[in-house]
């Protein structure tokens, strides 16, 4: 700024005269554009997995001389509690019984929660649902949690009592409960009996299905559920 002041200040002094004045270099500008920022990932919405107890085989599971069928029970359940999960945000996937994605050698199926639902036999001397977890837990304190978030959901719902006195190796050794990855949650719920509790199985699966779904719910909400 100063030497064009001087330059400017000479050329005023000096006699008029053509000034040759050579073109302004022409100088090229490249806009760089600025790097578009990476879209920051949306995190997924947690999922939650529900098995279908004897869905996609043979084995229907329990029967009752008036054709009410365990694995009709547990589709239906599962179906409905699929759509209430989904209406409150969460991914759910429904799995069959034996599903491929359970039958990985290395355990790589990993939702944020499973839960296999199942029904009792179609007998008349017992009544209520039961939940429990794996025996052999590798997050016990977790599986709990999400058993006890599901038994009070359920319980408060349905008002079927539980029915400890028959939770059996069968629920406790379930297979699906050591085919998913050992740190996903997991628990497994009869939902009542087929006989006793028949009204509310064949004819009010609204409220089981939203019992599971408010029980997952709240597990994945991280309520304590004392
Ligand atoms: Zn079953």
């Amino acid at each position: 700024m100063f030497a064009a002041f001087i330059s400017a200040v000479v050329l005023a002094r000096q006699p008029a005269r053509v000034v040759a004045m050579a073109p302004a270099p022409v100088q090229t500008f490249i806009l760089l554009a600025s790097p578009t920022p990476l879209p920051t990932p949306t995190p997924l919405p947690p999922l939650v997995a529900l098995l279908a107890g004897h869905s996609g085989g043979e084995d229907p599971g329990a029967l009752c001389p008036d054709g009410l069928r365990e694995v009709d029970v547990t589709s239906d359940v599962a179906r409905r509690a699929k759509l209430l999960l989904e209406a409150r945000g969460y991914r759910v996937d429904i799995l069959a019984e034996y599903d491929a994605r359970l039958s990985r050698t290395e355990r790589s199926y990993s939702p944020r929660v499973f839960l296999s639902i199942h029904a009792d036999s179609c007998v008349y001397y017992a009544s209520g649902f039961k939940v429990a977890r794996a025996e052999n837990s590798a997050i016990p304190e977790e599986d709990d949690r999400l058993v006890r978030c599901v038994t009070a959901a359920y319980a408060q719902v349905t008002q079927l009592p539980f029915h400890e006195g028959s939770i059996t190796t069968d629920m406790t050794h379930y297979h699906a409960l050591n085919e998913i990855d050992p740190q996903s949650p997991g628990a497994i719920i009869e939902l009542g009996f087929l006989g006793s509790d028949k009204r509310i199985l064949r004819d009010r699966r609204d409220l089981l299905a939203i019992g599971v779904a408010d029980g997952v719910d709240r597990f994945l909400r991280g309520e304590v559920c004392q």
